[in-house]
């Protein structure tokens, strides 16, 4: 009706500087409710094509600045976004369905230090230079920024991973057009009412909604955006790496992961447990980084699983406004039938599900009965080569196996197509180095888990991804290397 569809957010992009509306549009749901809140523009080539054009004027100006001019129009947006962060974490709660608590404590404060960060570290790179006196020569290396970056994003960690990408691409000197996820689009339409305040000129950053197959297609297919940096599944990614071959594109590529947590015994479980839980059950189980694959030495193998099973039964799940909430919705009704069909697959092969999805029953407040919850999940008894072992489940569902050596347990944690991330658990430094050495695995986490530097690279190996993005890496890859040779 047309009352209902008044009271609709409408997002509309935001393009040259000016928000400008689109003549279709996609619902968008708030995942605790079930309910058709927003509405995303359904951009496509046109829409694509307009905010290229904005961005390729906006980029002689904006190149030619200084990093430190760069850099203060960064630290003013970190200022202007931090300054709304409630405003902030509410709407990416309600889009996305995470708690309230992960979004004020982990998604906002990240976007916040994600354009601090790069507006500090743009300012500190050196280039390289060499000398070859026998040929009166020097060498030296001269970067210049690309161009038109295209940006494309998940709905995980929408405005996290948004931000980490239009950092440094514009702290660099480039100009982007990004798109991010269709479900998850409202933070990034905030912060574009920022970014004139800011003082970021019209047409450095455009941002174009719409569906990955159609405005993200149109982005990776634009000849005049010569890199694409992309966060999300493998299968997108090898979509992405075919069309953008005719451009020889240059490609960053965070996908998915599939991670273990290797547990010895002597590991200091009253670190291992809490950290354990929350590497596998953190925003659903929503994050590419998330444990889903526990392995545990024989010989504390009952006793970790007896502590785990008690613990992850009282994470709570509800409404994800509720400050004391746990775990809060799936992104979508799909997802969360994925996710249970992984559960289901598992005990058809005969495996355990020892809490959590069909085992346990989950109370919802009245206004959620139609949201997408599902329990803290954890299964045992499961095979490697089970689907639930190899595959990522991208939700709230973890798997426990034992084992008994080091080279045993080396081989099993590789024994899959991912390799993004894995935590390592031991009190014996040796073994910890040596372990650390041999996964497959582009982040290895011991005795804790998600710490992390930015000036260090992030990045999977594998089906995980190609490229590394960081202070340095990210420098790089926004970046055009020259060597220019001097002879007097
Ligand atoms: P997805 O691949 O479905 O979508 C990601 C983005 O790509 C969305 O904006 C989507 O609209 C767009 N897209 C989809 N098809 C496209 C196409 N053909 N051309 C261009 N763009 C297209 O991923 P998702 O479901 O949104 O996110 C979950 C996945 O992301 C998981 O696999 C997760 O592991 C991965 N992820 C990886 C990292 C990392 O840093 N490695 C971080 C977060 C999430």
């Amino acid at each position: 009706t047309m009352a209902h569809s008044k009271a609709l957010l409408v997002l509309e992009n935001f393009i040259a500087g000016k928000f400008v509306p689109c003549s279709s549009y996609i619902d968008s749901y708030n995942p605790s409710t079930g309910e058709v809140y927003c509405r995303v523009p359904d951009s496509g080539k046109e829409e694509v094509e307009a905010a290229v054009k904005a961005a390729k004027a906006a980029f002689p100006i904006w190149s030619s600045k200084s990093p430190l001019e760069r850099s203060r129009v960064l630290n003013k947006l970190a200022d202007l976004i931090e300054h709304d962060l409630e405003a902030f974490a509410q709407a990416e709660s309600k889009d996305q369905g995470k708690t309230i608590l992960f979004a004020r404590t982990v998604d906002i404060p990240r976007a916040v230090y994600n354009f601090r960060f790069f507006a500090s570290s743009i300012l500190h790179h050196m280039t390289e230079c060499t000398q070859m006196a026998t040929e009166g020569c020097v060498h030296y290396t001269s970067r210049t920024p690309v161009g038109v970056a295209g940006l494309i994003s998940p709905w995980n960690l929408p405005l996290y991973l948004l931000t980490w990408k239009i950092a440094p691409a514009i702290a660099c000197g480039n100009t982007v057009v990004a798109k991010p996820s269709e479900m998850t689009s409202v933070t990034a339409w905030m912060m574009c009412k920022l970014l004139e305040k800011a003082g970021v000129p019209h047409g450095v950053v455009n941002v174009v909604f719409g569906m990955g197959t159609k405005a993200g297609e149109a982005l990776v297919c634009h000849p005049t955006v010569p890199l694409i940096s992309f966060t999300g599944s493998t299968l997108t990614a090898q979509r992405i790496m075919e069309k953008s071959a005719p451009h020889c594109k240059r490609l960053s590529l965070e996908l998915g992961g599939k991670n273990p947590a290797i547990i010895f015994d002597d590991a200091d479980l009253s670190q291992c447990i809490p950290t354990t839980l929350r590497s596998s059950f953190a925003n659903q189980g929503e994050i590419c980084l998330c444990t889903s694959r526990i392995f545990v030495q024989r010989g504390i193998y009952s006793e970790f699983l007896k502590k785990f099973v008690a613990e992850a039964k009282k994470w709570k799940v509800g409404n994800p406004l509720d400050p004391t909430v746990d775990v809060g919705a799936l992104i979508s009704k799909e997802h969360l039938e994925k996710v249970r069909s992984y559960v289901k697959k598992a005990q058809a092969e005969g495996a355990q599900v020892l809490c959590g999805e069909g085992v346990d029953s989950l109370a919802l407040p009245s206004g959620n009965q139609r949201g997408y919850f599902m329990l803290p999940t954890v299964i045992a008894e499961v095979k490697d080569d089970s689907c639930c072992m190899q595959e990522e489940i991208f939700g709230p569902v973890t798997c426990v196996v034992a084992f008994d050596t080091e080279e045993e347990v080396i081989e099993r944690a590789n024994s899959v197509k991912y390799g993004l991330a894995a935590t390592v658990w031991s009190s014996n430094v040796g073994r910890v180095h040596r372990v650390a050495q041999k996964l497959q695995a582009g982040l290895v986490w011991t005795n804790c888990w998600l710490i992390r530097d930015l000036n260090l690279p992030f990045g999977g190996m594998k089906a995980s991804g190609i490229g590394r993005e960081g202070g340095k890496d990210s420098y790089e890859f926004f970046t055009e290397v020259k060597t220019i040779t001097i002879k007097h």
